[in-house]
Order: structure tokens, then C-alpha cells, then sequence
């Protein structure tokens, strides 16, 4: 063991001491209103509770740099760019359980960053936050993820780390986050490029999507509530609507949305709902929200037979509202929190169900099925939205397959090339209904408009 090591090792047995030795705290969000008395809240206000009583145990500086800069500053102030790097570079050299590697670059050159947890191989969670630079509430909480997991003495927690992977990417959209903007540098917004892959942030997550097949997928957002209010719950999330995810992969993920997100948050003391559903004295009455759109991650990576889902915390107050009142910064954070141990718990108790469902969805893609190129999972389709029966697959020109070629290799999608310089792209392979929506002239986010074949010429 080197001495660094002993001395990380040493560390790490004092903030454990610390944490054991503290006692539940009071909860502390004041004029925000109690958070929840839940016993997972409560641990993580004793692993806070440890981290701030550092600097008596003997911590010192380090013990500070466990604590986010938000959480410093009691939600004044949002982790900057810059504290990020150094609160993931403090948690990690306090603690071995933590790595964290660049994945990629934005448009100006700024690092992605990821971060494992837990078991090098297995069933795997990866959380997104931060791919709009200006919905900043996911990105502390993932950061807070990293840390307390890092930390954790729960055994249930523990032992899911032993055989399960976390991968957290907090800052989908560095420049976003610097510039406080919805898009990236090129004013793109990434979360309509999933299926083109046109940006560099979202082909470094596409990499990540291809090489670590994590089970499941979250990605977080906030939402600004509207006027007049069709919905303005704590937390809103939505899984794939997209027609063409596979059923079970689906049904997953509608459950992953309602059993496990929308009622653990109200079990912890918030609001939550389905994104997109208005209700009239209890009852669903319309669902006009949550698009379809193959550009989106939960539906890009639905199609990839990942359970994905999108979790929501209202962004802005609804100003001038007869009742209004302010969403704090805090509970926001802490919504989003919840949601992250409440997708641990699914992929916990899903295993078995989620492993399946994607071998299952992967193996359907052998064979022929339509391919629809409009609407949701909720309307009737129209004749003329779904190819069936599907082609075989597409012919692309030398020009379309130079077009698409990055696109096709980060999906993981195969081609056949000729000597003429075109490619032939069967269907038949586990992207099947990407590869329609990415090639057809019938897909909204089409990349080329490639020759559907009949049959393998
Ligand atoms: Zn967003």
C-alpha cells in the first residue's frame, strides 16, 4: 500500500467515525417548509451532518471540500464549473470507490465529465443532468449522488454497489452551465440530438451509451410551470413516448415513472405527477405533454432498449399567481435527490425484469415490425405515419452514407458496403427503429433520405 493510500484509507475511517458518531439532525429547511421525516432524508442529513462536524474530528480543508458548494452556501449560490472539478477531484481522492474520467469535450473545448460508482460490471444507472445549462438543480443533486454514495454505510446501498454500476455525468452541457443558456455553444439544444448525434456533447454520451449499456437511464431537468397552470407539481417525470420503444422496455419504464418516482416523492413529502397529464378532480382529462421526439434522450435511448425516463422540478415561481409561492432552490435539489435513490431502489428490485426486458426488446429487433414516424404512445396511428410493412432496410448513396457515418458507428449500427462507394443498412439488428427514423424520408429528424429496400437486393 503506498502511503497516499494509507493516508486516503486513514481518511476515510475518520469520516466514517464522524458519521456513525452523529446524531440525526432536525431538519433544516426552514421557511422551505419540512422536507420529510423519511429514514433515507434523515441518513443523508447525518452523512451531512458528519461532513460538517469534520473540521472537529480532524478532517480539516478535505472534509469542506466533501460538502458542494452549494450546500455551503445553503443554496445561495450554484456549484460553479469550476468547484465541480474540484469537489469531484476531493471526492475521489478521499475516496477509492470513486473514479472520475473526461469523456468527451463541448463545442469550446470544456471536459465532460463522468463519474463510476460501485461494481465494474452488472446492471448499471447512468445519470444525465445538466444537458440544459440554465436547470440547474439536477446537476447538484447528481453531485451530491457521487458523494454519498461514495460515503455510504447503508447496507442496502453497499451491497447494491458491490454487484450494480452508478455512472453519473453531471454536467451534460459545460458551456451551457457556463453561459447560463439552454443550449450548448453552437445555441444547439442537445436534448433534440440524440438520434443525429450533430454535437459533440451528445456524441460523447452516445460513447458512453454504446460502450457501458447502463440499464437504466435518468435524465434531469426543470421545468418552467406555465400560465395559465396545467401543472406546476415538485416533480414531473415521463418515460419513452415514443411508438417504436419496445413494449416491455415501455412498460418499465411507465413503471419505473409511477411506482417508484411519483411515489416515492410523495412518500417523502412532495408533489409529483406524470409529465404532461391534466387532471380534474383527481382524474386523468387530457395528456398533451411529453413529446415523442426521437431526438430526446429518454426516447433515443428507449429505442436502445434502455429504461429511460425524465424527472422535472419546477424551475421559475409562478409569478403573480393567486397563492404563489417560490420553488426553493433547496427542495428542488432535493427532489431531484429523491429521484436518484428512487431509481437505485428500481434498479434494485427490477433487476432481473429490466435485464430481460432489453435482451428481450434486442432479440424482437431481429424481425420485421412497423416502424411508425409520427405520433406518440398515446395516439391511434394514421395509416400514412407507420411503414408496414417495414422495408428490409435502406440504401444509402456514397454521399448520404458519408453523411451519416459518425451517426451510424456511435449507435452501434451496421452497414454493408458495396464497391461503388453506397452502403445497404438492414433493419434487422437492435436499433431496427432508429435506423428507420435516422434514414427515411419519413422521420421528422431524418439525416438522409435513404432507399428503403423491399428485400435484400
Ligand atoms: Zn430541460
Amino acid at each position: 500500500m503506498t502511503e497516499n493510500a494509507v493516508v486516503q484509507l486513514t481518511r476515510r475511517r475518520t469520516l466514517t467515525a464522524a458519521v456513525l458518531e452523529s446524531r440525526p439532525l432536525a431538519l433544516e429547511e426552514g421557511e422551505e417548509g419540512a422536507v420529510t421525516t423519511a429514514d433515507r432524508l434523515t441518513r443523508r442529513r447525518v452523512l451531512a451532518a458528519g461532513l460538517a462536524a469534520g473540521a472537529a474530528v480532524g478532517l480539516g480543508r478535505d472534509t469542506a471540500a466533501l460538502r458542494t458548494p452549494f450546500e455551503r452556501a445553503d443554496g445561495a449560490s450554484w456549484t460553479s464549473p469550476a468547484d465541480e472539478v474540484r469537489f469531484l477531484a476531493a471526492v475521489a481522492r478521499s475516496a477509492a470507490a470513486v473514479s472520475v474520467e473526461v469523456i468527451g469535450s463541448s463545442v469550446t473545448g470544456a471536459p465532460l465529465r463522468l463519474a463510476r460508482l460501485g461494481a465494474s460490471t452488472g446492471p448499471g444507472l447512468l445519470v444525465l443532468a445538466a444537458q440544459h445549462g440554465n436547470e440547474p438543480a439536477g446537476r447538484e443533486a447528481a453531485l451530491q449522488l457521487v458523494r454519498d454514495l461514495a460515503f455510504t454505510t447503508d447496507p442496502v446501498l453497499r451491497r447494491q454497489l458491490r454487484a450494480q454500476r452508478v455512472m453519473v455525468v453531471p454536467t451534460a452541457n459545460p458551456d451551457g452551465v457556463a453561459a447560463w443558456t439552454r443550449g450548448n455553444a453552437h445555441d444547439a439544444d442537445l436534448n433534440r440530438d440524440h438520434l443525429n448525434l450533430r454535437e459533440p456533447e451528445t456524441r460523447a454520451l452516445a460513447t458512453v451509451l454504446r460502450a457501458e449499456r447502463p440499464d437504466v437511464v435518468v435524465d434531469l431537468h426543470e421545468y418552467a410551470p406555465v400560465v395559465p397552470v396545467l401543472y406546476d407539481d415538485e416533480l414531473l417525470s415521463l418515460w419513452p413516448r415514443n411508438r417504436n420503444v419496445d413494449r416491455g422496455v415501455h412498460r418499465l419504464a411507465r413503471l419505473l415513472c409511477q411506482d417508484y418516482l411519483t411515489a416515492g416523492a410523495r412518500t417523502a413529502g412532495f408533489s409529483a405527477d406524470v409529465y404532461g397529464q391534466h387532471k380534474a378532480g383527481g382524474r386523468v382529462t387530457a395528456e398533451v405533454g411529453g413529446s415523442a421526439d426521437e431526438g430526446m434522450c429518454r426516447n433515443t435511448a428507449g429505442l436502445h432498449h434502455r429504461v429511460s425516463v425524465v424527472a422535472e422540478t419546477p424551475l421559475h415561481p409562478r409569478i403573480g399567481e393567486p397563492g404563489y409561492q417560490p420553488f426553493p432552490r433547496r427542495r428542488r435539489v432535493a427532489v431531484h435527490r429523491q429521484v436518484l435513490d428512487d431509481c437505485l431502489r428500481f434498479l434494485r428490485e427490477q433487476t432481473a425484469a429490466i435485464e430481460r426486458s432489453s435482451r428481450d426488446a434486442a432479440a424482437a429487433a431481429q424481425r420485421p415490425q412497423p416502424i411508425a414516424f409520427a405520433g406518440s404512445d398515446i395516439d391511434v396511428p394514421a395509416r400514412n405515419e407507420i411503414a408496414d410493412p417495414p422495408p428490409w432496410g435502406y440504401r444509402l448513396t456514397a454521399e448520404q452514407a458519408a453523411t451519416v457515418a459518425g451517426a451510424l458507428s456511435l449507435h452501434g449500427i451496421r452497414s454493408l458496403p458495396s464497391a461503388d462507394g453506397s452502403v445497404t443498412v438492414p433493419l434487422a439488428q437492435p436499433a431496427r427503429a432508429l435506423i428507420g427514423l435516422l434514414l427515411d424520408a419519413r422521420g421528422d429528424r431524418n439525416a438522409v433520405a435513404g432507399e428503403p429496400l423491399a428485400d435484400h437486393a
